[in-house]
């Protein structure tokens, strides 16, 4: 019996005498010429010679492992595998089951020489391949370092300019007017209405807006990564992050054989430093809102399933605000509760350290704490007492003067950033101050400037939206509603983990969590809802 061996692959098709039929054809005339009249059969594979476990080459080898086989032929060495290790793997295999090999295009005997001359064609082949990838990384880096951006960046609410080569990259990488609509909408329904990925995708596929791949229907792991994405807040865009090679090829082989081989279809993280390089495009969303997006998210995430189950939410979720700094509190990880303008650098790189002292506690120990007070409204009939109190203290407006006050000294502080910015911007252009000093500097200048103004942005909607009103509190509604509060305060103490977070989330505005010592319980003071 003679085997015949082809393969073709998408780099092989502009070769001449490559296509499955030619080599087919060489390879039954040689056949002919060796054992006339012996059975011959073929197979094929159309995958690249990269990966070894190709369908119509193991089946070939099954065929040859059985010792029924007088010839293995096939056209070149290359087309049995790119890498000169697996050629030779092959090779031995072919040999040590009593076929002889036969390559069309290359006289191979085993003899010391037609090892050499294997290996010397395996070697080219490889050579030739690592020649193209790296010229295409060279390339890529090239281009990113001088400004310019390659065309492969496919991130949902930007579009690519075709014909702005030459223009600096937040010109050639744009929000598009459409999807950076639905990315807003997006953060808003995660940090405003407390939705998670899998509730988004609904909403998404319900409203029939498109997917970046056309799609009509919207999965939560792709609006997760949307909102887990720091580039829609920082505009900072990292290219080539990711090892793509080999996906194109495991994507065509059938689903079984990938899922029994554990080959996935997701790019690879490179190693830190391998990137092809940042650049700056324009953001969409405000720091604060995506701030607040994160810590929702966060919440989502109890036992790390069933995201958008209610039930498996965390109780004090976008309530906690921090006694230090009066910054947002949130989850890290599940177990504590800290303040989040300390751990600004879990999520963005090169965000200015924070000088807040919060000491994290245990989430239970805080959860605990808050469900104490609340308890305690309902058991010792406070809350009416404190809603009063807390509209009094709104009515009296410390909160607005506050804001004023917060907000004059933003306003400072974009001024003197700004000055800084256009210092530093006037040394660099004079020469006078070097690049690799300069150009961070100012990227980090950009970055608090953003954040700045996203808060004094924020303050000054909250202002001229001016002080809750009793009426339109929709707790003065549930404490008019005597069989509610008699419901309540008889299920109070049988309630699970979901009603008391529901109940909390229903009650409480906010709470501010206040430093204690390490060992110490948290300490915080609850105020009831007004809006
Ligand atoms: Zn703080």
């Amino acid at each position: 019996m003679i085997v015949l061996y082809a393969r073709v692959s998408t780099e092989d098709q502009a070769r001449s005498g490559y296509s499955l039929p030619e080599q087919l054809r060489a390879c039954r005339a040689r056949a002919a010429e060796l054992a006339p009249g012996t059975p011959v059969v073929e197979f094929t594979d159309d995958l690249s010679g990269e990966i070894l476990e190709r369908p119509g080459l193991q089946a070939a080898l099954d065929l040859v492992r059985q010792g029924q086989v007088q010839y293995f032929i096939c056209l070149h060495p290359d087309r049995l595998a790119r890498n000169l290790v697996h050629q030779l793997l092959i090779y031995d295999e072919i040999r040590r089951a009593g076929a002889e090999i036969v390559f069309v295009q290359a006289a191979i005997e085993d003899t010391p020489e037609g090892r050499l001359f294997l290996s010397m064609t395996g070697a080219i082949a490889e050579y030739e391949k690592a020649k193209i990838i790296e010229r295409t990384r060279r390339g890529m880096i090239g281009k990113v370092r001088a400004g310019g951006v390659p065309h492969i960046i496919r991130l949902y609410g930007y579009k690519f300019v075709k014909g702005a080569k030459h223009r600096p990259a937040n010109e050639v990488v744009v929000p598009d007017e459409t999807e950076s609509r639905w990315v807003l909408s997006m953060f808003r329904w995660c940090a405003e209405e407390g939705l998670g990925p899998q509730a988004i995708a609904e909403r998404l596929t319900q409203l029939g807006v498109p997917t970046k791949r056309g799609k009509e229907a919207w999965h939560h792991t792709t609006v997760r990564r949307i909102l887990r994405n720091p580039v829609y807040a920082t505009g900072r865009l990292v290219l080539g992050k990711r090892d793509h090679r080999g996906i194109a090829v495991a994507r065509r082989l059938p689903k079984e054989e990938r899922l029994k081989r554990g080959i996935k279809l997701t790019a690879r993280p490179k190693p830190a430093g391998q990137e092809w390089g940042t650049i700056q495009v324009q953001p969409i969303v405000p720091m604060d809102l995506w701030q607040r997006a994160q810590e929702v998210l966060a919440g989502f995430r109890i036992g790390g399933r069933a995201e958008n189950d209610p039930r498996r939410r965390y109780m004090l979720t976008g309530l906690g605000r921090c006694g230090i700094c009066r910054g947002r509190l949130m989850y890290l990880s599940g177990r504590q509760i800290v303040c989040a303008s300390r751990y600004m650098r879990h999520w963005v790189a090169g965000a200015p350290p924070s000088d807040c002292t919060l000491p994290a506690k245990p989430r239970e120990a805080v959860e605990a704490a808050v469900w104490e007070q609340v308890r305690s409204w309902f058991q010792e009939g406070l809350l009416r007492e404190a809603l009063e109190q807390e509209l009094a203290a709104m009515a009296a407006a410390p909160d607005q003067t506050g804001m004023e006050q917060e907000l004059e000294a933003l306003e400072e502080q974009i001024q003197a950033k700004r000055e800084e910015q256009e210092r530093i911007g006037l040394l660099f252009a004079r020469g006078l101050w070097p690049a690799d000093t300069a150009l961070p500097a100012l990227e980090r200048i950009a970055n608090e400037l953003k954040a700045l103004e996203s808060r004094s942005k924020e303050l000054r909607r909250r202002l001229a939206e001016g002080p809750p009103v009793l009426e339109q509190s929709p707790l003065w509604h549930l404490l008019n509603d005597r069989e509610w509060l008699e419901q309540v305060r008889a299920t109070l103490d049988h309630l699970d983990y979901a009603g008391r977070t529901e109940l909390v989330q229903m009650i409480v505005g906010r709470y501010v969590m206040y430093p204690t010592g390490r060992k110490q319980p948290p300490k915080v003071e609850v105020f009831p809802r007004l809006q």
